[in-house]
Parts: C-alpha cells; sequence; structure tokens
C-alpha cells in the first residue's frame, strides 16, 4: 500500500449511493470497511442461496447493459458465452481511455472490491475459474490497488481455492496496458492479453465463442461489471431503481465548462440537461454551447432533453459529458478529436488508417481559415467511407463527431471559411 501513488482529486456525487456508495472521499476502502458496509454478501449469497443459471436470469431481468460504450446487453453476453464449453474466461475492461472518460478508475481506486466482488459472481455464473483485469498503463495507482485488493481478498477466502468453503474456485490476475486506446475494442484487448501487438481481430467469431486461448471469454467493463453485487443483492427491486428498460445506476464523468466537474451517478432517466444543472451548470454563468460525448457524438442545445439511456434517442455510450460554452470553437474541439483518432489507430484498414488522416487535415485546413465549400464535401465523404472500411468501432466512430458537427453547426464551419470565427479570428471585428 506504501507504493500506491497519491491518488488526483476527483469531486463525486451521488444521490443513489450504489456504486458510488463508499468512493465519495479520496482514499481506497480496504477489505475489512467493505465487509463491514455490508460488501462481500452479494457474494456469500449467489454461493449460498443461488445456482449459476439464478444469476444469469437475475442479470437479464435488471436489463443490465455494458457501460463500456456499446449498451449491449450483458445477460445476453453472458449466454453467447454459455453456449459454448468450458474453460470459459472473464475478462474485465479497465482500458479506459476514451477523452474525458474516468468513471471506471473511481470505483477501481476508490472501492476495488466492488469491482472483484462483481468479477468472482459473474465468474460464478458463467462457470469460469480465471478472470483478468486489463487496466490501462496511465492508471499506475489503480493497478497497485488492485493487485493489494486481490491479496485481501484472497486473504479472507472470497478469491482463491474453494471460496467460502464451497467448490467453486477463482482467481483474478490484473495485466497493465500500454497506452493504447485500441486495447480497449475488446478483440484487441485480448490480443493484447495473449502477448501480441493489439489489432483488432475481424468477427465473427466472437470473444464469447472464441476469446482468449481460442476459449469462450466475456468481456465485461468495470462498471458493468460492479453492477453484479448490487443486481444480486436487491433482486427484483433493482427494477426500482431507474426508468422501464434501463433500470440502475449509471455513472457520468463531466468535465470541460461546469462549476463541478467529476462523477455523477444518476439514473438513466435523467436528461443532458439535468445532468449539466448537477455538475453546477455552466461555469462562470456563460451560455452552453455544445456538448462532446467523448470521442464520438457532438449535441447541441436542442439536445439538451434527451435521456441519458440507451434508447435509440437516448445519450447511451459511456455517459462521457465534455461541455463547451460559448468561448469554445467547435472546429476547434473537433481537431482535438480527430487528432486522437488518427493517433489511436491501428493502421489495420486502410479506410480507417488513411481517412483519420485526411480529416484531422482537413479540418486543420478549416481551423486556419484555408478551407473551402469542396473540403466540407470531403469531410463528409469521409464521414461515409471510414466507417464503411473499418473493421472494428474505432473506425466506426473516427467521423462521427465531424458528422453530427456538420449537421447541427453548419455555422461554425461557414465561420471558418470567411475567417468570422470570433475564437480563431479574434481580430475579425
Ligand atoms: Fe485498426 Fe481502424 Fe481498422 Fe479498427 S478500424 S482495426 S482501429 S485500422
Amino acid at each position: 500500500r506504501d507504493k500506491i501513488p497519491h491518488l488526483p482529486e476527483i469531486h463525486v456525487e451521488s444521490n443513489l449511493n450504489l456504486l458510488l456508495r463508499r468512493a465519495k472521499e479520496n482514499r481506497t476502502v480496504d477489505i475489512e470497511e467493505y465487509v463491514t458496509t455490508g460488501g462481500y454478501s452479494a457474494l456469500r449469497k449467489a454461493l449460498e442461496r443461488l445456482k449459476p443459471e439464478d444469476i444469469v436470469v437475475l442479470v437479464e431481468e435488471s436489463t443490465l447493459r455494458g457501460r463500456g460504450g456499446a449498451g449491449f446487453p450483458t445477460a445476453r453476453k453472458w449466454r453467447f458465452a454459455l453456449m459454448n464449453p468450458e474453460p470459459r474466461y472473464l475478462i474485465c475492461n479497465c482500458d479506459e481511455s476514451e477523452p474525458g472518460t474516468f468513471k471506471d478508475r473511481i470505483i477501481v481506486e476508490r472501492d476495488p472490491h466492488l469491482l472483484l466482488e462483481g468479477m468472482i459472481i459473474a465468474g460464478y455464473a458463467l462457470g469460469a475459474k480465471e478472470g483478468y483485469i486489463y487496466i490501462r498503463g496511465e492508471y499506475p495507482a489503480g493497478y497497485l490497488i488492485l493487485e493489494n485488493a486481490i491479496e485481501e481478498a484472497k486473504s479472507y477466502g472470497f478469491l482463491g481455492e474453494n471460496i467460502l468453503g464451497t467448490n467453486f474456485s477463482f482467481d483474478i490476475k490484473v495485466y497493465r496496458g500500454a497506452g493504447a486506446y485500441i486495447c480497449g475494442e475488446e478483440t484487441a484487448l485480448i490480443e493484447s492479453l495473449e502477448g501480441k501487438r493489439g489489432h483488432p481481430r475481424l468477427r465473427p467469431p466472437y470473444p464469447a465463442q472464441v476469446g482468449i486461448y481460442g476459449k469462450p471469454t466475456v468481456v465485461n467493463n468495470v462498471e458493468t461489471l460492479s453492477n453484479i453485487p448490487i443486481i444480486v443483492t436487491y433482486e427484483q427491486y433493482f427494477m426500482n431503481i431507474g426508468p422501464s428498460g434501463f433500470y440502475g445506476p449509471k455513472l457520468f464523468p463531466i468535465s470541460g465548462k461546469v462549476e463541478k466537474p467529476g462523477v455523477y451517478e444518476a439514473t438513466m432517466d435523467i436528461t443532458l440537461r439535468e445532468l449539466i444543472d448537477m455538475a453546477g451548470g455552466i461555469k462562470n454563468g456563460k451560455r452552453f454551447k455544445a456538448v462532446f460525448s467523448g470521442a464520438l457524438g457532438v449535441y447541441s442545445e436542442k439536445d439538451l432533453d434527451m435521456p441519458m439511456d440507451y434508447s435509440p434517442k437516448g445519450f447511451g455510450g459511456t455517459g462521457t459529458t465534455i461541455v463547451l460554452d460559448e468561448d469554445d470553437c467547435i472546429i476547434d474541439s473537433l481537431l482535438v478529436v480527430a487528432n486522437f483518432f488518427h493517433h489511436e489507430s491501428c493502421g489495420k484498414c486502410t479506410p480507417c488508417r488513411v481517412g483519420t488522416y485526411e480529416q484531422m487535415n482537413i479540418l486543420k485546413k478549416i481551423k486556419e481559415g484555408r478551407g473551402t465549400e469542396k473540403d466540407l464535401e470531403y469531410l463528409k465523404h469521409l464521414s461515409e467511407n471510414i466507417p464503411a472500411g473499418s473493421i472494428c468501432g474505432l473506425g466506426f466512430s473516427a467521423p462521427q463527431a465531424v458528422s453530427d458537427a456538420l449537421r447541427k453547426f453548419p455555422e461554425e464551419f461557414e465561420a471558418h471559411l470567411n475567417r468570422s470565427c470570433k475564437v480563431c479570428f479574434p481580430d475579425s471585428g
């Protein structure tokens, strides 16, 4: 524990007290405190009173969806894996690398046993004997905290051989990534865990069929797995938390021009406007301009009343909210996103490798006031063709922010073509 670096100050707020119940203060909850505040009782209940299938049914009824961005129903993923023979593996994806996303680190750094308990229960439900946590290399404290928590859990009999005196055995190992965003893509993550270069695999077959070492593998995000002890504890009452079809707590990392940036826990019927209000509203009383959702969509004032759920008209994704105000330039922010995708493209697919480079250069040209109408046409062309020729989520989403902004903020592009953007050309009058 002495080696654990200082944890950053991140504001955390919750009126649900579920995922963030023990994580409001900037410190790591140890196993003693975790157990005395009800921790590992869901694991005890699962092993003593529930069959693996009972847990899958509970997760099915909970409507839990993957919190890593894709929003895929968790129980459906588990069922796919269960259709394939043992050995099965469980991987926790903690490669949280999307810009503005820092929610999983709160769980890992402050309440690591919640994640471990979720993983052990998931391992029991899946018939897995081994689980891996793939944590991004830029979270050195999280890595040491998890290593320490694993040792604590073993010493209490919650992890390892014959957990709580039953015939269920499960072990967890932690691996550090080396700074590649693409390793958050589940098949690239598996390649990286196997010691290979982190390139996404062609799908099908899916990891639930052919995953790590060629065996059925479930890859779930930190927040997703941390919901499992809550679901097992609450059972049917879990359906009283949040709106129909999107039950349960959700974490929202908010940054940018808000008074209180941080991680907020809320139900998914909260709207984007309410979430920004929860974070204290726009900083210094300025006017709202836009929200960038991590590296993905761009939202305008018209979108403020959208729910933060996974419905087709909902916010979805990781819930990452980067707020821009009247002093920010949309093209400038798009360029940051475009640089990110160009830098992180693994290069396997030509449309993604070349298209993200082209997208970045065109945006740079537009930002500097050298753009033309033809460049806007080319950006539209890229937004259609990068995803069409890509095999993974990075390529699908690389042009999303640009195509959203072209539709929602045409005046910002116009203001650069005629060099009248007040942010980029302050002398334009
Ligand atoms: Fe790599 Fe991009 Fe292809 Fe994904 S879409 S595999 S990031 S080149």
